[in-house]
């Protein structure tokens, strides 16, 4: 075990990715106006991380207010789950969904994640098995699919969260905290005692296409020493260094390198997006981790949802909106934080 005192420190800030020079922009444009979709289907193929077996995955257009719904294709009925917080069903290793039958679907985050950052509201995103493919280990392949298949505008306006005041949950010296601010911003930091990781912090306005440019391509990453221990738990069986940044001391095993340097930290801000995006809507306020994951993001989305004085909707001039508006398509209610039943 090597001692964090002796390894180097990373800390960047990103104003939207963009140098001082840059153009100003209003940092709230790309969070209002109307909500959208995909232009047109796309598929693709991939391994599943834990299981290790080979999964299809298609991202289809849907209409307003359905927000993102997960379709198992590989089950009877193709059965439905709604991505939304209150149907997070377990968060360890990765963001897993379930519905009241008992069908879930895991691996979400970094496909949420692509969404976001894509501004995707509506989609229906079917698998073929229990979990989403790991792909490349980052959100960059489905940004390069959704953007394959197109982005279009709905005839409906977008409802965005605003953050009206600081919401903070903390155990054992890890902490995720929704605080106010005029844009989606998020600051993690993240100490390792290994020194290829060590303590690394960033702070990133996610605006101007940021989340595309300086967070999509992090892959996630784990340590050669738990390589052994998950898989005799059956899991990370589809994981290799094809997939994941491998960690072994002060050595990062991948061939290639990283892609960026601080790529660890990138990486949980990227995990913290797609799991702050199964609010349902896009978040305007700053999120700050340190040392966070799945389950404190969880945690603290159940934490803000439960005081009806710390959040509203707000729609393209900032206006209050109501959080009942919406409309019932089929047998899926319109998106809301508060409403799970998919
Ligand atoms: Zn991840």
């Amino acid at each position: 075990m090597n001692d964090i005192n002796n390894c180097r420190r990373l800390s960047v800030e990103k104003a939207g990715g963009i140098g001082p020079s840059a153009e100003p922009v209003d940092e709230c444009a790309e969070l209002s106006g109307n909500q959208t979709t995909l232009n047109r289907s796309i598929d693709c193929a991939g391994v599943a991380l834990h299981s290790g077996k080979k999964v299809s995955l298609s991202l289809k257009p849907a209409g307003p207010n359905m927000g993102i719904i997960f379709r198992r294709s590989d089950l009877p009925g193709l059965p439905e789950i709604r991505a939304n917080w209150k149907n997070v069903v377990d968060t360890r290793m990765c963001t897993t969904l379930g519905n009241s039958k008992g069908v879930t679907i895991s691996t979400v985050e970094h496909l949420m994640a692509a969404l976001s950052g894509c501004h995707v509201d509506n989609a229906i995103v079917e698998v073929s098995g229990s979990e989403v493919p790991v792909m490349d280990g980052s959100a960059q392949p489905f940004v390069f699919l959704i953007e394959c298949a197109g982005v279009k505008q709905l005839d409906a306006s977008r409802r965005v969260i605003e953050v009206l005041r600081p919401v903070k949950v903390e155990s054992e010296g890890r902490v995720a905290e929704l605080l106010p601010s005029n844009s989606f911003s998020v600051g993690f930091q993240i100490e390792f005692d290994d020194c290829a990781i060590s303590r690394q912090e960033l702070f990133i306005t996610l605006v101007n296409g940021t989340f595309k440019k300086e967070i999509a391509r992090a892959r996630t990453f784990g340590f050669v020493n738990d390589v052994e221990a998950l898989r005799a738990s059956g899991l990370a069986l589809g994981g290799s260094l094809e997939n994941a940044v491998v960690v072994d001391g002060d050595k990062v095993l991948n061939d290639g390198g990283l892609r960026y340097e601080d790529e660890f930290v990138r990486h949980k801000v990227l995990d913290a997006v797609g799991d702050l995006y199964l609010s349902g809507a896009p978040i305007r306020g700053h999120y700050r981790g340190v040392r966070a994951g799945h389950h404190m993001t969880n945690e603290l989305l159940k934490a803000l949802f439960a005081e009806s004085a710390s959040w509203r909707f707000i729609g393209h001039a900032g206006e209050e909106v109501s959080s009942s508006r919406g409309h019932m398509i089929g047998t899926t209610e319109s998106f809301n934080p508060m409403a799970a039943t998919a």
